[in-house]
């Protein structure tokens, strides 16, 4: 049987690394088992959905490469397919109307608080034999409710929580149909599951609860549920639930701060899964060792630290051609334009960032004018060392451009002035690159163009 998993996002917010995670295990599932992807967009919540939400969804999942295979469908085009298939369970006798009233039903749960008992619609329209219903109402438009097996239970083996056995008794008639006709959402996504052919339902576990719902709607309609895998939920740094009402980030503000897809893939691949000790690994590690069997139990915390340093270990283990025009694409949003020393200069600096965007600040000081720190060039830059500044300028006016010989001019500076070499390194990086703490500098210089060395170092 051929694996097919699904994302179902609702997009009712600018999706979060919380919600994105949700995306990458079933992705990773199928791709690891040569399944099938689908994206399935869950809009039936016109008023909170938004195409902007919709437009992040799908820019973030590009953005970590997180490709479909099928879809993006939409839940609001699916709307007759739906009453169709509503009309089936008509046809079988698997939904009743009820014609009770929310005031009514208001009453019902006072009566049921009341009574320390959990509220829940108590079946007064739901048809037996022998009953009587009450009178139908005039002009009121019922909605329709799941015929729940009475006695028994729903059992499934959840691939992070175990068994999980819900008696029927716990779960009362869903409304799936409105008054309007509308299906509500339990009953769209068991459709959705059915008509896409999907195997394995990953999700996170705020779901737990309509599963068992979800399944007797399943075999009313004559098939088996899907394997189900509940992730449990992601905790921003606080201890809380991640959401967007209490900061969490859009997932493409990620992009924009300078993270590699590759380091979220991995980072968030661990937030919840584990493969023995390893924290590093590629895309290509990260999809030969995906199952459903290490997924973790219990909440995972969001750590923005352990985040940076994930980046960092990818940063520094990328290739420098690679690496290149994700830097040229952060200097572009500073108004700089890279060239072809881009790549030496990510792999001159890379080692000492955590993103493209610290990367791309070092770049700068090579498309654009630096103004040295004030404090650094008064500490550095002395009277006493002006003199071998000058002379490494003549050195470097006449010295062929590579870093070789400009280590060479360099040191006979140092001898001809009986300095140390961080007594003029010092105030060239401070003159040259604006900061005092810089890699080796001949290597530095030799990226630079030699007229914007000479002319940095006599401004100074
Ligand atoms: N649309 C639901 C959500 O965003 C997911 C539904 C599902 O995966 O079954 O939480």
């Amino acid at each position: 049987m051929k694996v097919r998993t699904r994302f179902a996002p609702s997009p009712t917010g600018f999706i979060h690394l919380g919600n994105i995670r949700s995306a990458l295990y079933p992705w990773a599932f199928a791709r690891s088992t040569q399944g099938d992807f689908i994206l399935r967009i869950e809009d039936t919540d016109l008023e909170r959905s938004s195409q902007a939400a919709v437009d992040v969804i799908i820019e973030g999942m590009k953005w970590l490469g997180l490709d479909h295979d099928e879809g993006p469908f939409f839940q609001m085009q699916r709307m007759d397919r739906y009453k169709a298939v509503l009309e089936q369970l008509k046809a079988a006798g698997h939904v009743y109307p009820c014609y009770m009233s929310v005031a009514e039903l208001d009453a019902l749960r006072e009566r049921q608080m009341a009574a320390k008992e959990k509220p829940r619609y108590d079946g007064t329209w739901r048809p037996e034999p022998g009953k009587t219903l009450p009178p139908v109402p005039e002009g009121v438009q019922p909605v329709l409710r799941f015929r729940t097996p009475v006695g028994g239970s729903v059992v499934w083996d959840d691939k992070v929580k175990g068994r999980i056995e819900i008696g029927n008794a716990e779960l009362d008639d869903l409304v799936i149909a409105r008054p309007d006709g509308t299906p509500t959402y339990n009953f769209c996504v068991v459709v959705d599951d059915i008509d896409m052919g999907i195997t394995h339902v990953i999700r996170g576990d705020d779901h737990v609860n309509n599963t068992p719902r979800q399944i007797h709607i399943f075999r009313a309609l004559g098939h088996e549920p899907p394997v189900y895998a509940h992730l449990p939920t992601v905790l921003n740094e606080q201890g809380e639930k991640m959401s967007k009402r209490n900061g969490a980030k859009a997932v493409t503000q990620y992009r924009d701060e300078g993270y590699l897809p590759d380091a979220m893939v991995n980072y968030l691949a661990r937030l919840g899964w584990s493969h023995g000790d390893d924290e590093i690994f590629s895309r290509q590690q990260f999809l030969q060792w995906f199952d459903l069997d290490h997924l973790g139990r219990s909440a995972a915390q969001f750590d923005e630290a352990k985040l940076r340093w994930v980046n960092a270990q990818h940063l520094k283990a990328m290739d420098d051609a690679a690496l290149a025009p994700l830097v040229a694409q952060q200097l572009e949003r500073m108004g700089l334009q890279a060239d072809d020393r881009l790549p030496a200069i990510c792999g001159l600096f890379k080692d000492r960032c955590d993103t493209t965007v610290a990367l791309a600040q070092w770049a700068r000081a090579f498309y654009a004018d630096v103004v040295p720190d004030a404090a650094e060039q008064a500490q550095h830059v002395t009277d006493a060392v002006r003199p071998a500044l000058q002379s490494l300028v003549q050195q470097l006016e006449a010295c062929a451009w590579d870093k070789v010989a400009i280590g060479a001019a360099i040191k006979s500076v140092l001898a001809e002035h009986g300095l140390k070499m961080p007594q003029l390194a010092m105030p060239v990086r401070v003159l040259v690159m604006g900061t005092a703490q810089t890699p080796s500098l001949d290597a530095v210089l030799a990226l630079h163009d030699k007229k914007v060395v000479i002319t940095r170092l006599q401004n100074g």
